[in-house]
């Protein structure tokens, strides 16, 4: 998703080309926005003249190509970039990539395919330029750049079906695309495997975090930690309030009033939170806490703007309590 604005204020501006380790150098997809924070991050990564890039911004911003070619300059005077890896199938990711081929048509495009009964499944396919040949990325995938750079795909689903994080074997740094952003949190598409997918990605002990917007994360493991938590602590949250009246039958809009009480947060984030909690709600049908009931929210269309990547009949549902769980949450 993205917004092109001017930068947020609470954000620290970072700089447009800067080199993190021996390996890696970070460029910005210049694309600052409400969702896209200080704008893309795009990575290059190897230790000799050829180059990994992953992610490529969004796509017509004039001044990103010209920042990309002076940053390879900057890299080495023969460094050039071999292939593009998209970690996912959000435009603010993979928008600018006929422009890297047009620089250079032999750079050569992989991502993960889309799962087509996912969230947003089809709405890629529709949208990606048919002329650009996407080599299928695959989980465990090894791809070795030179002799002392190797990077390994790792599926970890749930900000989006096809979201890949690349492991740097060399340096155990992690490169987690939307997974976990350097600033705040981030949007999912489905909790359980969300979850499912940062245990996975915390597993692998990572010394240092590169997340597709904001700044390096340090410390990684911590921050991954403060996902899963925050998740949890929502998911409580939620069962909170609908234990407060348990008979009677919830939907994510009543809910989320409930949670928000007297704080409504502006348009944009309110849709966000709402999506989130629908999926919240979703998870607990799962778990057996809840039980969806055969009618919908019919109110919600003039409460909410429905955004495209709000899936109407997730956020619809009406939820019964059950009492019960098989949940290990
Ligand atoms: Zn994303």
């Amino acid at each position: 998703m993205s917004e092109a604005s001017e930068l947020p204020k609470y954000l620290t501006p970072l700089p447009d080309f800067v080199q993190l380790s021996s390996r890696i150098w970070r460029i910005l997809g210049l694309n600052p926005g409400l969702f896209t924070l200080q704008g893309t991050n795009c990575y290059l990564v190897g230790s000799g003249d050829r180059l990994i890039l992953i992610d490529c911004g969004e796509g017509g911003i004039p001044e990103y190509i010209p920042l990309l070619q002076q940053s390879l300059q900057k890299i080495s005077s023969n460094a050039y970039i071999s292939d593009l890896l998209i970690t996912h199938c959000h435009t603010d990711h993979w928008g600018g990539v006929k422009d890297v081929l047009g620089m250079d048509n032999c750079i050569n495009v992989h991502k993960f395919p889309t799962v087509p009964t996912a969230f947003d499944g089809g709405r890629f396919e529709k949208i990606f330029p048919s002329d650009v040949k996407l080599l299928p990325l695959h989980d465990g995938q090894l791809i070795k750049i030179d002799e002392s750079t190797t990077l390994r795909a790792i599926h970890a689903p749930g900000h989006s079906s096809d979201d890949c994080s690349f492991w740097l074997e060399e340096e155990q740094a992690l490169f987690a695309g939307d997974c976990v952003l350097g600033y705040g949190t981030t949007s999912f598409d489905d909790v359980s495997t969300y979850i499912n997918s940062l245990e996975q990605l915390k597993a692998l002990d990572p010394k240092v975090l590169y997340p597709g917007h904001g700044p390096v994360v340090e410390d990684a493991i911590g921050k991954i930690q403060e996902y899963i938590d925050l998740r949890v602590q929502r998911e409580n949250e939620i069962l909170q309030v609908i234990l407060s009246d348990p008979s009677t039958p919830w939907t994510a809009y009543k809910v989320t009033e409930s949670l928000w009480k007297d704080k409504r947060p502006a348009q944009d984030i309110r849709d966000i939170h709402l999506r989130g909690i629908a999926l919240h709600l979703k998870k607990l049908g799962e778990d057996g806490k809840l039980r969806k009931l055969d009618s919908v929210d019919s109110t919600l269309e003039e409460r909410v703007v429905l955004n495209p990547w709000s899936k109407p009949e997730v956020i619809k549902s009406v939820w019964i309590y059950t009492g019960e769980s098989n949940s290990k949450l």
